[in-house]
């Protein structure tokens, strides 16, 4: 069965990581699908996300790569001849978000089921934005992300750092 876990990627997480890993012990392909007609304003371009997504799942030999430019995650999972819609939930709040997006998806694609992951409790509060604003503040984000990020977040804002000193 194939699933797509779809999502903004603005940069990949360890938490992100840990939903593709619990994914990949059920399923026998998952598309990390990058939304890049986000409202979000984006740090990374999206040739950058996806590199980035690429390298961050290069031990996961089930997880491949794709950028969606405007596109519905269902007309995707359809193109893509997925099964699944995966997606990650850390606390209640994204529940709330997650149930609301699986019903409208349901009733556009009745034959597409949502499956969420609870991550793992030590990736509970991390998010791209916390992570994004910890490394432009300077704070160290090794435990947070894959060591591609890493160093990507410290290429984009050691530039800026130095500035101010
Ligand atoms: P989106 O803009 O679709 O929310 P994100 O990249 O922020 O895109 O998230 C994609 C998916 O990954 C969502 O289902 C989100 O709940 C999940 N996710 C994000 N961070 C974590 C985390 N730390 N643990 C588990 N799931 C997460």
């Amino acid at each position: 069965m194939k699933a797509i876990f779809p999502g903004s990627f603005d940069p990949i997480t360890n938490g992100h990581l840990d939903v593709l890993e619990q994914a990949s012990a059920i399923f026998d392909e998952v598309v990390v699908v990058i939304a890049t007609n986000t409202n979000k304003k984006s740090l990374f371009a999206p040739s950058e996300k996806k590199r980035l997504a690429e390298e961050a799942t290069a031990h996961l030999p089930k997880v491949k790569v794709v950028l969606a430019p405007n596109s519905l995650t269902v007309q995707v999972a359809k193109k893509l001849g997925a099964q699944a819609i995966v997606r990650g939930l850390r606390n209640s709040q994204d529940m709330v978000y997650e149930q609301d997006m699986a019903f409208i998806n349901h009733e556009m694609a009745p034959d597409l089921e949502t499956v969420f992951f609870m991550t793992t409790a030590r990736y509970a509060h991390l998010s791209s934005t916390m992570v994004r604003e910890s490394a432009q503040l300077g704070g160290d984000v090794s435990s947070l992300v894959p060591e591609c990020v890493q160093k990507a977040l410290h290429a984009k804002f050691s530039a800026k750092l130095g500035d101010r000193k």
